[in-house]
């Protein structure tokens, strides 16, 4: 399968699923999990945290993050392109009694502090209290540059709010920006990292933050039923990602500015591939092509596309430059161009 749906498609390589095998495991809910203590004590270190909790999935870091910052009548700052707005049912509002406030979100991804000052309330019962701003880096395969994270920890420290990065794809940025991954985290009181998207474990994200923010949220984690036993069987796999699988992630974006540059030639396809900062492209379809038809007809020749107009393709570590060359081809085909 030739999969460009997402990043969350990779399968463990034989060296990662080793790994996984000759992790040494205990119950991580009595804290007796060697692998895991291992992965969360180098990640916080790395990242430049106290402490760091390994979560089942990126919605439950962010949740995690949303609840221990915020309690009930809080809101967060956010974007309505967030992650931790629109894509993950609601959870901070259904399960931690906090309202999110969206801001429209720019062109580039970010959210003008100009609009951010304006949704802070006022101290006063008739509103929620404004605690947190949470961004997103990188947004839809945008990146924030370093400038405004600077910009947005200076505004949190104005308004006296926290500030949390939803880092889901932070390590795509990183490498776009050709910087350490501690120029970015920096600037945040919390930060989630997906293991299980472009850097290819499993299953799996992180939460880093001070030691009380942990605390807190070690808490909620097993509230919301996130305590898992013999778990350093899938931290061995996110150690293996975040040591083994980042510095390759250049390939992933190389490949999407190529497939962005070869797309942008085929007849009803419209792509700006200058636009292609990490590993997502975005591409417009002529309204003459049957996407539907389009998508079976690749599905035949075991080739997976979103639906959607633009479609998104992702790159990933499953894809290789061949790979791209050979969709193009059955593609051309298809269109009969
Ligand atoms: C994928 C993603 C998440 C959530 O991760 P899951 O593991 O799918 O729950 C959060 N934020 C962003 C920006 C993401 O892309």
């Amino acid at each position: 399968m030739i999969d460009f749906r997402s990043d969350t498609v990779t399968l463990p390589s034989p060296a990662m699923l080793e790994a996984m095998i000759h992790a040494p495991v205990g119950d991580d809910v009595y804290g007796d999990d060697p692998t895991v203590n291992d992965l969360e004590q180098w990640a916080a270190q790395r990242h430049g945290f106290e402490a760091a909790i390994f979560c089942s999935s990126g919605t439950q870091a962010n949740l995690l993050a949303l609840m221990s910052h915020c309690e009930r009548g809080d809101e967060y700052l956010c974007g309505q392109q967030a992650h931790n707005y629109k894509f993950e049912g609601g959870g901070a509002a259904v399960l931690g009694s906090i309202q999110p406030q969206p801001i429209e979100n720019e062109n580039d991804g970010s959210l003008s502090f100009a609009k951010l000052t304006a949704a802070i309330k006022p101290v006063d019962p008739h509103f929620a209290r404004t605690t947190l701003l949470s961004i997103e880096n990188t947004i839809n395969g945008k990146v924030l540059s370093l400038a405004y994270l600077q910009q947005a920890r200076e505004f949190v420290n104005l308004h006296a709010l926290q500030l949390h990065l939803d880092g889901a794809r932070v390590y795509n940025a990183a490498i776009a920006l050709d910087v350490d991954i501690k120029e970015i985290s920096q600037y945040f009181d919390s930060m989630t990292i997906c293991l299980s998207k472009g850097l290819g474990a499993p299953v799996g994200s992180l939460l880093l933050g001070d030691k009380k923010l942990i605390a807190k949220a070690r808490r909620w984690r097993k509230v919301l039923g996130g305590g898992m036993r013999q778990v350093g069987i899938l931290a061995a796999a996110g150690k293996y990602a975040l040591t083994e699988n980042v510095m390759r992630l250049a390939e992933d974006h190389a490949n999407a500015r190529y497939l962005a540059e070869q797309l942008s030639l085929i007849k009803g396809f419209t792509v700006n591939p200058s636009l292609v900062q990490t590993n997502m492209v975005f591409a417009k379809l002529d309204p003459a092509i049957d996407q539907q038809q389009l998508q079976a007809t690749l599905k035949e020749q075991d080739i997976l596309l979103s639906t959607g107009n633009p479609v998104r393709l992702v790159t990933h570590l499953g894809i290789s430059r061949k790979d791209i060359d050979t969709f193009l081809t059955v593609l051309k085909e298809t269109l009969k161009l």
